[in-house]
């Protein structure tokens, strides 16, 4: 596909970061393999609005992939990191700030009685997974296709779909040892899950499963869905571990907790709660919790965790995400659906729109996408499209067809009408689009 823009800044930081750097990027995605063309540097953020090294503004619909849920450079975040950078950054002790941040998460959350910090969402999961397995003393885990949990080795394994599949590494480095005690499972497959355990009885320590997916795109958990795997933990005696890695903090003020009131033994966050920072957490049922270091035998550490700067990042935007914050970012949300969905629909591409609180993506594709094999089936050609049509115009998606779209509490009418008037070009672009120009 020809791309009718420019970004000779953006290219060079480009071709200088591909030097030194794999694939030019610390995390994949940046890199727009999914859509190609050339990755933007970023320079700066300012409420809903990302500036390139080229000096374009485009309106962000990725919001850091969920941390900015009040916009870039919010001034109660940024006052609260200068106010902290200024007594040092990082001390190897105990500090009040962590203190005060578990506290907050503990009093949002009703499952989470005790909490552990850590630095990334990865870290989250991998220390969650060895705790249930220590807890229960069990080796097998289950997780669910097209869910990401990280980088951990165990989770990154998703073999298709089909009843019980032992997970295949979907990475050289990962080996068979790593993946072979993990169990992948359909998304929103129950019956998978009941045989899952009675194929394996005793032997599961946990089911890990996003919250409500949103890295297949948005595929929430059907009725019942969740309810259903706590239940089925809970008869066989291993634990239900909610990621709510993504959906902590932005789908309500008690994440996906806060929407369907299942209480899982364990829960994982980060993103927001770190307010752009590194940290994020593992906690739930205080009798699970205590068999973690130095209160039991189960070891983890880190020698950032708890990092000064990133817990007042994190509490301050906390302490900000209040009733009529989220209302905020939900009609953000909703608004901002409602405009792709009739832009679609006026050029008649096929699309479905689905939503999990105000996380939502499009799907190109008439049909209702209940796991990953159905998400694969989407025209990505158009979404490839429809994206850089966006771009062109100063808007900036997920660079690929699989991921959220996040909006924040800054995206004010200015916002909107940027992204309304890019709407109807990219709607046409998805619609012409052929699999050849993609
Ligand atoms: N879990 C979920 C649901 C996520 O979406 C992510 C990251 O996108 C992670 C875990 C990993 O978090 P991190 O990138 O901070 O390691």
């Amino acid at each position: 596909m020809a791309y009718s823009y420019e970004a000779p800044v953006s290219q060079s930081l480009f071709d200088r970061a591909s030097l030194v750097t794999p694939g030019g990027v610390n995390s994949p995605v940046r890199a727009f393999r999914a859509v190609g063309g050339t990755p933007r540097f970023m320079v700066s953020g300012n409420g809903p609005y990302l500036t390139d090294a080229d000096g374009r503004e485009y309106v962000d619909l990725v919001c850091s992939w969920g941390p900015m849920i009040l916009g870039h450079s919010h001034p109660a975040v940024i006052e609260a990191v200068q106010s902290a950078v200024a007594r040092g950054t990082s001390f190897g002790t105990p500090g009040e700030g962590e203190v005060t941040l578990a506290e907050e998460i503990v009093d949002r959350i009703d499952p989470v009685e005790q909490v552990r910090l850590v630095s990334s969402g990865t870290e989250a999961t991998m220390s969650a997974i060895r705790l249930a397995r220590g807890f229960t003393g069990r080796t097998k885990i289950v997780k669910f296709a097209g869910c990401y949990h990280g980088h951990v080795d165990a989770l990154l394994a998703a073999a298709g779909s089909g009843v019980a599949t032992f997970a295949l590494p979907d990475t050289p480095g990962v080996t068979g040892a790593q993946a072979g005690d993990t169990i992948v499972l359909p998304y929103n497959d129950l019956a998978a899950v009941h045989d899952a355990f009675r194929a394996h009885p005793g032997e599961i320590a946990c089911v890990i499963t996003e919250a409500s997916p949103g890295n297949m795109g948005v595929v929430p958990p059907l009725p019942g869905f969740n309810e259903g795997l706590k239940a089925a933990c809970a008869k066989n005696g291993a634990l239900y571990i909610s990621d709510e890695v993504m959906t902590g903090f932005r789908t309500s003020k008690a994440g996906w907790y806060g929407v369907d009131g299942v209480v899982p033994d364990l829960m994982t966050f980060g993103k927001v709660m770190g307010g752009g920072f590194p940290a994020a957490a593992f906690g739930g049922r205080r009798d699970v919790m205590a068999h973690l270091a130095p209160a039991g035998p189960v070891y983890q550490a880190g020698t950032l965790s708890g990092n000064p700067i990133a817990t007042a990042a994190g509490l301050a935007q906390l302490r900000l995400l209040d009733d009529a914050a989220y209302e905020k970012v939900n009609a953000v949300s909703a608004e901002i659906q409602d405009l792709v969905t009739q832009a679609l629909g006026k050029e008649g591409v096929a699309h479905r729109l689905q939503t999990a609180s105000n996380m939502f993506s499009v799907f190109f594709t008439g049909s209702e996408v209940r796991n990953y094999e159905d998400a694969k089936k989407q025209e990505s050609f158009r979404f490839t499209a429809f994206f850089h049509s966006m771009l062109a115009q100063g808007v900036y998606l997920p660079p690929s067809a699989f991921e959220s779209w996040f909006v924040s509490t800054a995206h004010d009418d200015r916002a909107i009408e940027r992204i309304a008037a890019a709407l109807p070009a990219a709607a046409r672009a998805a619609a012409e689009a052929t699999e050849v120009s993609a």
